[in-house]
């Protein structure tokens, strides 16, 4: 897609009477300053850690002048020969979304286990977790989502074909619940409008190669989230970036 997105920094103006072009070696308080807090955040993965580290250095360290806008120095920050697809790949990560349970592989050691009662105990000793839990534990092929209603999240309920009765128990017991409950807050990416400001909606559309996306209701600010069980994240200030005009075009 065609896209061209550019960053310019916000301040620009001054910054620019000062020193016409940045040659390195930038503002390196403020980098360490938003390295610690990135390192300290808990929420950025392998993909979303090193996105944020090369913007904040892009952001305050990286050489500037009127060929390298803050895009780029991001991108070559990431990967200097070719960085376009790997940028967008990390952006892409960081789409503010909801992920269900089970969508990783693996994750959960119970993903695709029946959880239909036990009748008598598995021959697997008392530490088996067939044992432990009391349910079946067989490979399960169908499952009823049930959607919590306070954030909308779901758990998934497994089934094998031996225990299809309790599966449509259970289809029926959460039916009006599920559909009293709010769109599922989301769990997954929303970091980079944490740390830097910009229009990051047609930044993440950028990303996906998707017009028509939209955020999720709760906004696409992983901070504005409530997070179940925890204290809301407290607002932190936003270094400000501007998208311009520019070019990180043909960035397939
Ligand atoms: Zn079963």
């Amino acid at each position: 897609m065609g896209a061209a997105l550019h960053l310019a920094h916000a301040h620009q103006q001054p910054f620019k009477e000062r020193r016409p072009k940045r040659t390195g070696g930038g503002n390196g308080g403020e980098f360490a300053t938003i390295a610690h807090r990135i390192y300290q955040d808990a929420r950025a993965d392998d993909k979303a850690r090193p996105l944020l580290l090369a913007f904040a250095y892009a952001v305050t360290m990286a050489p500037l002048d009127e060929e390298t806008g803050v895009w780029e120095a991001v991108g070559k920050a990431l990967n200097p020969s070719s960085y376009k697809g790997y940028l967008r790949e990390l952006v892409r990560a960081d789409v503010p979304r909801y992920e269900a349970p089970g969508y990783r592989w693996g994750a959960d050691p119970l993903d695709r286990r029946c959880t239909g009662p036990r009748m008598r105990p598995h021959p697997g000793g008392d530490d088996d977790f067939r044992n432990r839990l009391n349910i079946c534990g067989a490979p399960a092929q169908d499952k009823v989502v049930e959607k919590m209603p306070g954030t909308g999240w779901h758990k998934n309920h497994w089934f094998c074909t031996r225990h299809r009765n309790d599966l449509a128990r259970v289809r029926e017991q959460v039916r009006e619940q599920n559909e009293a409950a709010p769109d599922p807050v989301p769990n997954r990416g929303g970091l980079l409008p944490c740390y830097f400001d910009s229009d990051w909606v047609r930044v993440y559309r950028w990303a996906l190669g998707n017009d028509q996306w939209e955020p999720p209701v709760y906004g696409y600010i992983a901070d504005d989230w409530p997070v179940p069980g925890q204290d809301p994240v407290p607002q932190k200030d936003r270094l400000r970036l501007v998208l311009g005009g520019g070019d990180l075009d043909g960035a397939e």
